[in-house]
């Protein structure tokens, strides 16, 4: 299909990446193959040289991979896209790609809890280091350049406290230096923010999250410009964290109704929000939707809405935030995140608890905090499944 920019996200969710078979089938096509056959020798050494297009063995690409890379290059407004399969493994074949030992990496201190541990403690073991930063201190970004300084790496939103970066002012200080920016985009996808229209270089997804949307599968992404996105897929192709055809199906499925799940349980999210501000027993909500937020502005121009993530701090500590969980009869006790299934997480204790508590306090989480994902079940249902917990501490 034709994916130029006249057409609307919704209808590239849709249509974009598929080339059918000489079956004409209507839905995309699962190519659950392991390599591919040549018609003579000639064929397979012009294959394998890279002499002539076409798949060889699904490590390298598989067709159903290539249709959902190329749909979700589409709803990035991007050149070209790398499917992988996690987005750890994206976040790691992109710093493989892109940056060699002595390069130094500066990223931000409220970073998705195994993005942390990869750049704080395993990188560095191969000379990879990172310096951390305040998400949104631009001249602290700015402070931590050093000459050797390759890449910049943030997530906006971050997790769970939905902190926001200002995407456009971080590009400017990091090209004034050749300096390369990626975002991890997993919070807000593509319908929410676009990070390449705002001048980022490369965005990062795991699709695992709200691009599958229904909790079934495993996978990752880097997009960008082909240059870039293939630097990634020579590392790809030989380290092998390739994404299997069966999850390229599930989450080109999963690309089809982003839109309106995102939009359905953003809106939730914000009811939801308002709610737990009022709530006598509830210190604090951050959400970038509402007028309370640090950065309310900023994520009004930088996003089409708050997203589906809220965070919120309890009237207590563990103790009490525990008990709020543990009351809990219909959110599910589960660290994943953007199922249509509404899902509550105790961070400190979860997701981020193999992070050092210095590493905890410097990012903001707390004890007292919650984490909801919200899905597509009804407010009231939710906020009555909260509230039972929440009016017992
Ligand atoms: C889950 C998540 C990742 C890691 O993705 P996996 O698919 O679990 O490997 C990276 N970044 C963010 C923001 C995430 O939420």
């Amino acid at each position: 299909m034709d994916t130029s920019p006249k057409y609307a996200l919704e209808t590239l969710a849709v249509r974009a990446g598929q080339e059918r078979s000489q079956f004409n089938e209507h839905s995309e096509a699962l190519y659950l193959t392991s390599s591919f056959v040549f018609t003579t020798a000639a064929q397979a050494a012009a294959r394998f040289s890279g002499e002539e297009e076409g798949n060889v063995y699904s490590r390298f690409t598989n067709p159903t991979v290539s249709a959902f890379q190329h749909r979700l290059a589409a709803l990035e407004g991007a050149e070209a896209c790398v499917a992988t399969a996690s987005g750890m493994s994206a976040i790691l074949s992109l710093v493989m790609a892109l940056c060699s030992s002595g390069d130094h990496i500066v990223a931000s201190t409220g970073l998705f809890g195994a993005t942390q541990q990869l750049l704080g403690t395993i990188l560095p073991r191969f000379g990879i280091g990172t310096s951390f930063v305040a998400q949104t201190d631009v001249a602290a970004w700015q402070a931590a350049m050093r000459p050797e300084t390759k890449l910049f790496f943030l997530e906006t939103p971050s997790n769970p406290l939905t902190e926001i970066a200002d995407i456009g002012a971080l590009v400017t200080v990091a090209h004034a230096q050749g300096v390369l920016l990626a975002v991890d985009n997993c919070f807000c996808t593509p319908i929410l923010q676009r990070p390449l229209d705002l001048g980022a270089d490369l965005v990062v997804h795991s699709a695992t999250k709200f691009l599958d949307g229904q909790g079934r599968v495993l996978g990752g992404a880097v997009a960008g410009p082909k240059r870039l996105t293939d630097e990634v897929f020579k590392f790809l192709r030989t380290a092998g964290p390739t994404l299997s055809a069966f999850n390229a199906w599930v989450l080109l499925k999963g690309l089809e109704t982003l839109q309106i799940r995102l939009e359905a349980q953003s809106s939730r999210a914000l009811q939801l929000a308002l709610w737990l501000e009022k709530h006598p027993r509830v210190r604090r909500v951050y959400y970038p939707g509402l007028p309370s937020h640090p950065q309310f502005d900023l994520a009004r121009r930088q996003q089409k809405s708050g997203g589906a993530i809220v965070s919120f701090v309890v009237d207590g500590a563990r103790a009490e935030a525990w008990k709020v969980v543990d009351s809990c009869r219909l959110l599910s006790i589960t660290a994943n995140l953007g199922d249509t299934k509404t899902t509550l997480t105790h961070p400190a204790s979860t997701t981020h608890a193999r992070i050092t508590p210095e590493q905890r306090a410097a990012a903001g989480i707390g004890e007292d905090l919650l984490r909801i994902a919200v899905g597509l079940e009804a407010v009231v249902d939710l906020q009555n499944d909260l509230d039972s917990g929440l009016s017992s501490i």
